[in-house]
């Protein structure tokens, strides 16, 4: 199947690219490089350094013929977000109305999205969370995380396109950038492996997600044949403290600097955990990769 991965020389999208070509797939990825990185796109994929809003994508699209898009470009920091609300809405929310606009323009049979679990919901009134659970976005980034969802379902409704959108909790594995602002994991193992402190924002005890990135890569080759009219939860299913992370990274680290504790990040969700059991029934998805055994994953990767 020939497959376009927008965002393909980020974190996540680059092990998708993995994912696909192991799979047998031809995959080309698009990507600015705004925060992907060159390296991490695998060699048998075609990189075009590309904006998605520029003219040039559409030549690639009208080119390579995609039988699927799988959108994984975006402004991914909540932070980035607050900061400048505005071009967070154009990168997230008008760049997936270009890819949903050339999709449909360009006759491709489905799209796959990358939304966020964590984000949209907001402050959940219920856990673990369910895909009927109200939308409340806390941040501009969750908002427009989910204006994109609404121009690929737009590309449904008006064009037939079939789309899986997967909501995903907090990614970690190899490959994240450890000087970025989301990920706690790779934040406190580039920290440790470099014998410094970590700072816990709050006291530590709030409750996310963490979704190892291979885990997040099979949803996406499952969701190519299944699930051509589906929203679904990517997530453990259980929520792990800031706390915890801290002490399975230390021990599989050796860095035993006791933490610092900041001030809670303001804004941010405290507990969150998804309920997985769509994703189990339409895509025959689950997690595979226990917490520790990420751990160690991410750890080996990030050594020098
Ligand atoms: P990332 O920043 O590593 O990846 C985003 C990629 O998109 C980068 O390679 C960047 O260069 C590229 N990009 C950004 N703007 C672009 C543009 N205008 N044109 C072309 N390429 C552009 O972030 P990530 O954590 O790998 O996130 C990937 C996707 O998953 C995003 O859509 C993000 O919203 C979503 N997501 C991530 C998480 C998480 O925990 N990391 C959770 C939920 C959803």
């Amino acid at each position: 199947m020939r497959i376009l991965v927008t965002g393909g020389a980020g974190f996540i999208g680059s092990h998708i690219v993995d994912a696909y070509l192991e799979a047998g797939h031809d995959v080309a990825v698009v990507d600015n490089l705004s925060t992907g990185r060159r390296a991490n796109v695998n060699r048998a994929a075609h990189l075009y350094e590309v904006d998605i809003h520029a003219r040039e994508f559409e030549r690639i699209v009208a080119d390579f013929r995609p039988e699927v898009i799988n959108h994984h470009a975006a402004q991914a920091s909540v932070k980035v977000g607050q900061a400048d609300p505005v071009h967070d809405l154009e990168v997230n929310g008008g760049g997936t109305a270009r890819v949903a606009s050339l999709a449909i323009a360009h006759g491709v049979r489905k799209i796959i999205y990358a939304s966020s679990g964590g984000t949209v919901y907001g402050e959940p009134i219920a856990l673990p969370v369910t895909e009927d659970h109200p939308i409340a976005p806390r941040s501009a980034y969750g908002t427009s995380k989910y204006v994109g969802e609404l121009y690929v379902q737009l590309a449904a409704r008006t064009a037939g396109i079939q789309y899986t959108i997967l909501r995903y909790g907090n990614a970690y594995g190899p490959r994240q950038d450890p000087q970025g602002e989301a990920g706690v994991v790779a934040i406190f193992t580039g920290l440790m492996l470099g014998g410094q402190q970590c700072t816990i924002d709050g006291d530590g005890e709030q409750k996310k997600d963490y979704l190892y990135v291979g885990d997040i890569a099979r949803a996406n080759v499952l969701a190519l044949d299944r699930g051509p009219a589906l929203v679904a939860n990517i997530g453990t299913g259980v929520g792990t403290t800031v706390n915890e992370i801290y002490r399975v990274l230390s021990a599989v680290t050796g860095n035993t600097i006791p933490p610092r504790f900041g001030p809670p990040r303001p804004g941010d969700v405290r507990n969150f955990w998804l309920d997985c059991s769509r994703a189990r029934a339409e895509l025959g998805w689950e997690p595979r990769v226990s917490f520790e055994e990420g751990i160690r994953r991410t750890v080996e990767s990030f050594r020098p």
